[in-house]
């Protein structure tokens, strides 16, 4: 299983690592290397680093590493002939692979695709021009969708015959089924999935159409939203309306929007705020919430968030923890959303973005909004009722800090606060039984919002310890050595020797990249030899070095021969003849104290070189 190593090896070749690093990090030059926050652990200063002639990248904080197939893996949470396949798709490589069977599966996801464009194509066409659509034109442009936004986005109108797509594809019934285009009727006839509903297609991350949401016309009978059934190509817990379109800006902006409507999405990007996406008739899942953390460390929640409850509330607070995000709530006025405040007033939609409060302070702003606080009685209510969303939060300085608030709103002594435990809010009625408002999100299956089948991670509110990052290891000279012939090889590269990496793992790297022709080959070499070694090469590859050839060399030489010189000085308490042995170290010594001062330090260099390497030396002076 698996695709030809010639193959791979062209993908890596064809790609440039920095432009894809780039779709997710920030990346500024620095010298030959570029620098950003690092995707894979909270950082406020760039740790992480990228080389683009070895297509390589490092991170110091939590040691993250590899080349753009790993990045790839890593941050789109894909297999490793997933990455390579995404990447070759870029490139315009067409794959072979080693195992028929796996060619096999990737063909048949591939036809699958193609039968979805065909159907997005189709659809969208019938919106432009047929007679039967104009109802569906003059429903969009009353959303404020026009023309352009309807080509923008491949709008698309399912007429109401039963089979009209499947007779205009004629795709084998298989390929029409799995491609969740259709059913075999009771008489086996292909009949289409969709009919009266103007079609919003669904695209993967990477931009693949891969099902449709359809909305039926106002005034229409059956349920206002249907989506694609779940399929090989269509995975609704895993996708994200928009996502496609919007990840550039939520690289950019750090912030993801997260709404409930397709039109939503696109009523953000006509506000100016393109970076909004929706989940496709599902409540938002920790599956969600681990791809866009890979694009941004902000979700700004742009739907009713209070409504979710309690429930919700813990799974945000598990989230934030668990992927090390900010779960925010836009300021969006009640009962409004924001596909009709992009029509309305698309500042405000921005404000409300801009505006978005912290999770928990948005629940308690509710809560004391809607109080009454004119009595006594009143104002211990109201605070028993925000105490109760303040205790749902895992961290007791946040909590405390809300407990200030409540005490100071409600007029209350904080310390009466502190020391009780308060019960959920009345009505907090974690799943079923609320009042969905009015228009609802589309939902093929009557799902309430942030509510599927696992149960919230329950016993894991304790905040996990995180990896600390680890500090850089202080370089001895040998790692600066190699550094520097990894970056400039000429400067220094003449006058080394294995004999002066003393450390075995330096000694390894050394090797491995006086053998081999680049350094990603020789971080092949080195981590076949020993892992650590690998490791070594591949930090070195990003670390770009100021340092002088001449002072690393001497620096290097001082610790080779001060390392030879105790080891002379232990053979001599051992030795028969002290004095054979006791000649070398007086040698040793001079030569020592001469490398440390500039006016005789270059004559000692060499003196020291050959005799530490067993070069043919030149005279001892
Ligand atoms: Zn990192």
């Amino acid at each position: 299983m698996g695709i030809q190593d010639d193959d791979i090896a062209s993908v890596r070749a064809a790609t440039d690592i920095v432009a894809v690093i780039s779709e997710h990090v920030a990346l500024k030059r620095v010298g030959r290397r570029w620098v950003g926050l690092c995707p894979f652990h909270n950082e406020k200063s760039g740790s992480f680093s990228v080389n683009a002639e070895e297509k390589l990248y490092y991170c110091f904080g939590c040691g993250a590493k590899g080349d753009v197939i790993t990045f790839v893996r890593e941050v789109e949470h894909l297999d490793f002939v997933g990455a390579v396949e995404k990447l070759a798709a870029k490139a315009g490589i067409t794959l072979r692979y080693t195992d028929e069977s796996q060619t096999e599966g990737r063909k048949r996801r591939a036809q699958l695709l193609e039968a979805v464009a065909r159907a997005v194509d189709w659809y969208h066409a019938r919106l432009l021009s047929a007679a039967d659509a104009a109802t569906a034109r003059s429903y969009l442009r009353s959303r404020g969708l026009d023309g352009d936004d309807v080509r923008a986005y491949k709008i698309g109108w399912a007429p109401s015959g039963w089979d009209e797509l499947a007779r205009a594809l004629r795709l084998p019934d298989d390929v029409f089924v799995e491609a969740g285009l259709g059913f075999l009727n009771r008489r086996g006839r292909p009949t289409d999935a969709f009919r009266g509903r103007v079609l919003f297609p669904i695209f993967d991350v990477a931009g693949a159409p891969v099902g449709f949401g359809g909305r039926v016309l106002p005034g229409q009978d059956g349920a206002k939203y249907k989506n694609s059934s779940q399929s090989t190509i269509y995975d609704k817990s895993r996708l994200l309306y928009g996502l496609n379109w919007s990840k550039a800006d939520i690289v950019r902006a750090d912030e993801a929007i997260v709404c409930e409507g397709y039109t939503d999405v696109i009523g953000f990007a006509k506000a100016g705020v393109p970076r909004a996406v929706a989940t496709c008739g599902t409540a938002l899942t920790e599956e969600h919430v681990k791809l866009l953390r890979s694009f941004a460390r902000r979700l700004v929640l742009a739907f009713d968030a209070d409504a979710a409850g309690q429930n919700a509330a813990e799974r945000v607070y598990a989230w934030e923890r668990q992927h090390d995000i900010d779960v925010a709530v836009a300021a969006l006025p009640h009962g409004v959303d924001p596909a009709e405040l992009a029509l309305s007033d698309p500042g405000a939609l921005a404000d409300a973005v801009a505006q978005a409060q912290p999770f928990l302070k948005f629940r308690l702003d509710r809560v004391l909004g809607a109080a009454a606080l004119d009595t006594p009685e009143q104002r211990a209510r109201a605070a028993e009722a925000a105490m109760a969303v303040v205790q749902e939060h895992p961290s007791d300085l946040v909590r405390d800090q809300y407990l200030m608030e409540v005490a100071a709103r409600c007029r209350v002594d904080p310390d009466q606060l502190r020391n009780r435990r308060f019960a959920p809010p009345r009505g907090a009625e974690p799943h079923k039984g609320r009042a969905g408002r009015q228009g609802r999100p589309p939902s093929d299956d009557g799902d309430e919002r942030w509510d599927d089948d696992e149960p919230p991670p329950r016993g894991t509110l304790v905040r996990p310890e995180r990896a600390r990052p680890r500090p850089a290891p202080r370089d001895t000279a040998e790692t600066e050595a190699l550094r520097m012939l990894v970056w400039r090889r000429d400067e220094i590269g003449p006058w080394l020797h294995e004999a002066l990496f003393r450390e075995p793992v330096a000694a390894s790297a050394y090797r491995a990249l006086v053998s081999t022709p680049t350094v990603a080959d020789a971080v092949a070499a080195a981590g076949s030899d020993d892992p650590a070694a690998g490791d070594l090469v591949q930090r070195l590859a990003v670390e770009e070095t100021e340092a002088d050839a001449h002072d690393v060399l001497s620096r290097l030489v001082d610790e080779a021969a001060t390392a030879a010189l105790s080891s002379l000085k232990a053979e001599a308490r051992v030795a028969d003849d002290p004095f054979a042995v006791g000649e070398a170290i007086a040698w040793l010594n001079l030569r020592i104290m001469e490398l440390r001062e500039p006016s005789t330090n270059e004559q000692a260099l060499d003196q020291l070189l050959g005799w530490l390497t067993g070069r043919p030396e030149e005279e001892h002076g």
